[in-house]
C-alpha cells in the first residue's frame, strides 16, 4: 500500500511534528469579484460564510479594505482579531492532539486584497504568535503583485509561506460561466511567478463545475501540475441558498455531481500526482440548513470514509 503524500506527512517529513493550521477570518477583507471591480456578485456558488466554516466573525458591514485606498480604520480591531482567533483556535488543537505548532491560515474572502501595510501588519502579528511557524495566504491570482509575492518571499527564509490559489477550472468558459472574473492565463501566470520567487503554492479545484466533462476535470488537475503545484485542495461543487448558483438548480439547469463520480475522480487525481505534491483536502460540505445539493455533502465524516474505502482499493492509505 501506498501512503498518500498529505500535508500532514509534508509537515512531518519537514519540520520533525505535526502542523495544524489555524483559520482566521478578518473582518473588512471582500473580494473583487464581490466589490465591482472585476465583476458583481461573485462565483455563482460563493457564499463566503458556507466555503469558510470557521468564519466566526462576518465582514463589518460599514467598511472593506480595498488595495488603492490605504486608510484601515479597522487595523486595531483586525490585529486583535488575529491574537484572539489565534490564541482560541491553537489552544483547543494543542488541547486535543498534544499538537505545538501552527500554520495561520487567512481563509475567508481574498487575503490579499487590502493595502499592503495592512497585509505586512496583519500576517507579521500572526507570525509573533506563539507556535506560529508559518502563514498559509488564501487568495485569487488578480489580487497578487510582485510586492506582496516579494514580500512573501522574504519571509520565506524564516517561515513556511504558502500561497493558495483558487483554481477552479483550467477552462475560460467554466470560468465565465461561475462567474470567475479572472481567465485561467491568469492563474498559469502568477502560479508560475509565485514558483519562481521560491513560494510554496496550493491549487484549489473543484469537480462538478457545470458542463464539466471527467475528461475536463482530470485535465484541470493535470495542467495544474505543469503549472507547478505543490499541493492540491480537490472540492466537489455543491449548492447553497442565495446564490446564483441556487437559482439555476432549482430551475433545473444544473445538476450536481454524484458522489461515486466524484470518489473515483479524487482516485484518479492521486493517482496523477507527482511525490513531492501534497494533499491538502480530498472533499468539502456543509452540514446546516444552507445546503440545497448534493445531500452528501452534508457529512465530511461520511465522504472521508468513502474516499479512504475507495482510496483503500486502489492501493492508498489516506
Ligand atoms: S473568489 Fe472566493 S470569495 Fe470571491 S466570489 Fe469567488 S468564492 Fe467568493
Amino acid at each position: 500500500m501506498k501512503k498518500v503524500f498529505t500535508i500532514g506527512r509534508y509537515f512531518r517529513k519537514k519540520l520533525g511534528e505535526e502542523v495544524y493550521k489555524v483559520p482566521l477570518s478578518i473582518a473588512g477583507f471582500t473580494c473583487p469579484n464581490i466589490d465591482g471591480t472585476v465583476a458583481k456578485g461573485g462565483c455563482t456558488f460563493c457564499l463566503n460564510e458556507s466555503f469558510s466554516p470557521n468564519l466566526a466573525e462576518k465582514s463589518s458591514k460599514k467598511f472593506y479594505l480595498h488595495p488603492d485606498r490605504p486608510e484601515n480604520p479597522l487595523l486595531p480591531k483586525q490585529l486583535e482579531q488575529v491574537r484572539r482567533q489565534y490564541d482560541a483556535t491553537s489552544k483547543r488543537l494543542a488541547a486535543k492532539y498534544g499538537v505545538k505548532k501552527f500554520i495561520a491560515y487567512f481563509q475567508s474572502f481574498t487575503n490579499t486584497y487590502a493595502p499592503f501595510d495592512t497585509l505586512k501588519a496583519l500576517y507579521e502579528e500572526a507570525l509573533r504568535q506563539p507556535g506560529c511557524v508559518g502563514l498559509s495566504i488564501g487568495t485569487r491570482s488578480d489580487s497578487v503583485s510582485d510586492e506582496i509575492l516579494d514580500y512573501l518571499a522574504d519571509l520565506s527564509q524564516k517561515y513556511e509561506v504558502w500561497v493558495e490559489y483558487g483554481i477552479q477550472s483550467i477552462y475560460d468558459e467554466t470560468l465565465q460561466k461561475i462567474n470567475r472574473g479572472h481567465d485561467s492565463a491568469n492563474v498559469k501566470e502568477w502560479i508560475e511567478k509565485s514558483k519562481a520567487k521560491g513560494l510554496n503554492v496550493c491549487g484549489h479545484v473543484i469537480f462538478g463545475l457545470p458542463d464539466e466533462t471527467e475528461t475536463m476535470m482530470l485535465e484541470t488537475v493535470r495542467t495544474s501540475l505543469t503549472w507547478g503545484i505543490d499541493s492540491i485542495k480537490i472540492h466537489p461543487l455543491y449548492v447553497v441558498k442565495n446564490t446564483a448558483l441556487a437559482v439555476d438548480y432549482l430551475k433545473g439547469r444544473f445538476t450536481p455531481i454524484d458522489e461515486s463520480t466524484y470518489i473515483r475522480l479524487v482516485v484518479q487525481s492521486i493517482e496523477m500526482l507527482p511525490k513531492n505534491v501534497s494533499v491538502q483536502r480530498v472533499t468539502a460540505g456543509i452540514n446546516d440548513d444552507t445546503l440545497l445539493a448534493p445531500e452528501w455533502c452534508r457529512c465530511k465524516h461520511t465522504q472521508m470514509k468513502h474516499i479512504r474505502k475507495a482510496l483503500k482499493e486502489a492501493g492508498y492509505i489516506y
